[in-house]
C-alpha cells in the first residue's frame, strides 16, 4: 500500500484482503491453475463464499449495489494484492472481462438487459465475455471488422467470425461487436450486442492453446462462430452505431485494472527471485544473490515496479478527479511502460531459476506464457506510443 494513496477505507480492508489471498489462495493456486477448470471452479466457489462473508465482494462495485465502493485508485491497490495470484481476482468477482462488461452495462445498458444479465454477473452467478477481435483483421484497428448483425423484424441476424474471445467458455452471454450501420463513417458503424452462448448459432470452434496451454473454463481464450444468430434489438448496448465510443469506455478502467494486476505479478516474482537467489549455493558459501549480474536484476526490477506502481496510481487519481479522457497521455504511458516491466521482471525471475524456471514447479511459467499477451491486448505497445507521441507533439504544434 502507497502511504501518499492510502485512504482509511484503504487501511481497513488492505490487510484482510492481503491476508484472504495468502491464506486461502496461495496453497491452492498451482494445483488449481493445471487441473480442469470444473474442479477448480468448485473450489473457488467456496473461497468466494467466504470472501462475502469476510465482506470482500466485488470492491468496485458501490455499496448500493452489494460492494465496497472503492475509487479507482484504491481499487487498483487492492487489485496489486489480488493479482499477486491467478486466482484473486476471481474469487472476488472482479476479474476481467466481467468487470470491463459489469462497468460497461452498468453505464449503458437498459433496464431490461440489466436485469436479465447484469445482476446475475454481479453476484457472481454467471460469467460474461467480450467479442470483438477476429483473425481476418488487424485487432489493432477494430473499425475493420467483417461481423456484421443486420435487423430483420424486431430481431438482429449476427454473423461472423471472432477470436481470442477471453473466457468464453462456460460464459452465459457475449458482448459482440458488430457492423449494424455499413454506410456510416468508420467509427460509428458498430454496436455492441448481447447475445446468449445458448443462442442457436453461436459456435465455440476451439479454446485457442496459448504456447502450447489450451486452459479451460475461465483460463480460456477461444474462437468463436456466429451463424445466423438471432437476437431481440433490445439486445442492444446502447445506440445503435455507438460500439465505438462504448469500447473506449470500457478499455480506460480496464488498463489501469490490468497494471495494478501486472505489478502484483511482479512483486511475486521479485520474491520468488530474491528468495532464489538467497538460497542458491553455487560453491562454498558463495550464493547466486553474491553474483553482481543478479544484484543489479534485483535492483532494476525493485526500481521499476516501484516506478510503475507509482506511475500506474497516479494515472488512476487523474481518472478520479478528471475523468477517462482527462487521463488518456497517462493511461498510454503505463499500459506500454508496465506490460514491459511485467517482461522484464518475469524473465530475469525465470533465468534466475535456472531449469527450475521453465517447469511448472513454480507459478513463473504460467505467468510467463500467459502475460506475454500483455503487450498486445488492450492496445499493442506500438500504438500506445505512437499515440502518446502524438499527444506530446501536439503541444509542440505538429
Ligand atoms: C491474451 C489475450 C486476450 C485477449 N482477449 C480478448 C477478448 O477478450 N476480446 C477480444 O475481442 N479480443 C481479445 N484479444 C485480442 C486483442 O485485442 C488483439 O490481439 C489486439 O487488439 C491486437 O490485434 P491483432 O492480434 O489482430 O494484431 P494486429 O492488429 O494484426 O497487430 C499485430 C502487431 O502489429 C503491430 N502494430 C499494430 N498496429 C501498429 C501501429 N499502428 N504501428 C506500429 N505497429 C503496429 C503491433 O506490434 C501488433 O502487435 C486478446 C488478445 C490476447 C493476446
Amino acid at each position: 500500500m502507497v502511504e501518499l494513496f492510502a485512504t482509511d477505507k484503504l487501511k481497513a480492508l488492505y490487510p484482510k484482503v492481503k491476508t484472504f489471498v495468502e491464506e486461502e489462495l496461495y496453497p491452492i493456486e498451482m494445483e488449481l491453475v493445471h487441473g480442469p477448470w470444473p474442479e477448480a471452479k468448485a473450489r473457488l466457489d467456496e473461497k468466494r463464499v467466504k470472501a462475502k462473508a469476510l465482506g470482500l465482494w466485488a470492491p468496485y462495485l458501490s455499496e448500493e449495489e452489494g460492494g465496497l465502493g472503492l475509487s479507482m485508485t484504491e481499487f487498483g491497490q487492492i487489485s496489486e494484492i489480488l493479482g499477486t495470484t491467478p486466482l484473486g481476482h476471481y474469487a472476488l468477482n472482479c476479474q476481467a472481462p466481467d468487470i470491463g462488461n459489469i462497468e460497461l452495462m452498468h453505464q449503458f445498458a437498459s433496464e431490461q438487459l440489466k436485469e436479465k444479465y447484469l445482476h446475475p454477473l454481479m453476484k457472481g452467478e454467471i460469467r460474461s465475455c467480450f467479442s470483438m477481435t477476429e483473425p481476418e483483421f488487424a485487432g489493432s484497428n477494430p473499425v475493420n471488422m467483417g461481423t456484421t448483425a443486420v435487423k430483420d423484424g424486431d430481431e438482429f441476424v449476427i454473423n461472423g467470425h471472432k477470436w481470442f474471445t477471453s473466457s468464453a467458455d462456460g460464459a452465459a452471454f457475449a458482448i459482440v461487436m458488430a457492423v449494424t450501420e455499413p454506410d456510416a463513417s468508420p467509427y460509428n458503424r458498430a454496436s455492441m450486442i448481447v447475445v446468449p452462448t445458448d443462442t442457436p448459432g453461436f459456435e465455440l470452434t476451439r479454446n485457442i492453446p496459448i504456447m502450447g496451454d489450451v486452459g479451460g473454463g475461465y483460463i480460456s481464450h477461444s474462437e468463436i462462430n456466429y451463424n445466423d444468430c438471432r437476437v431481440p434489438v433490445s439486445n442492444l448496448i446502447g445506440e445503435v452505431g455507438s460500439g465505438f465510443m462504448l469500447a473506449q469506455q470500457r478499455l480506460g478502467p480496464g488498463r489501469i485494472h490490468h497494471c495494478m494486476r501486472w505489478i502484483g505479478i511482479c512483486e511475486r516474482a521479485f520474491d520468488l527471485m530474491c528468495k532464489r537467489a538467497a538460497t542458491r549455493e553455487l560453491r562454498d558459501g558463495k550464493m547466486l544473490g553474491h553474483q553482481q549480474t543478479i544484484q543489479n536484476w534485483i535492483s532494476e526490477s525493485r526500481a521499476e515496479i516501484n516506478a510503475s506502481r507509482y506511475m500506474v496510481l497516479h494515472a488512476a487519481d487523474k481518472m478520479d478527479k478528471e475523468g477517462s479522457k482527462a487521463a488518456r497521455m497517462e493511461i498510454s504511458t503505463i499500459k506500454f511502460y508496465v506490460a514491459n516491466v511485467l517482461m522484464q521482471v518475469l524473465d530475469r525471475a525465470v533465468q534466475v531459476h535456472g531449469a527450475l524456471g521453465i517447469t511448472e514447479d513454480t507459478m513463473l511459467s504460467f505467468w510467463y506464457r500467459h502475460e506475454r499477451g500483455a503487450r498486445i491486448y488492450d492496445g499493442p505497445d506500438e500504438v500506445h506510443k505512437a499515440s502518446l507521441a502524438r499527444s506530446v507533439l501536439k503541444q509542440y504544434g505538429l
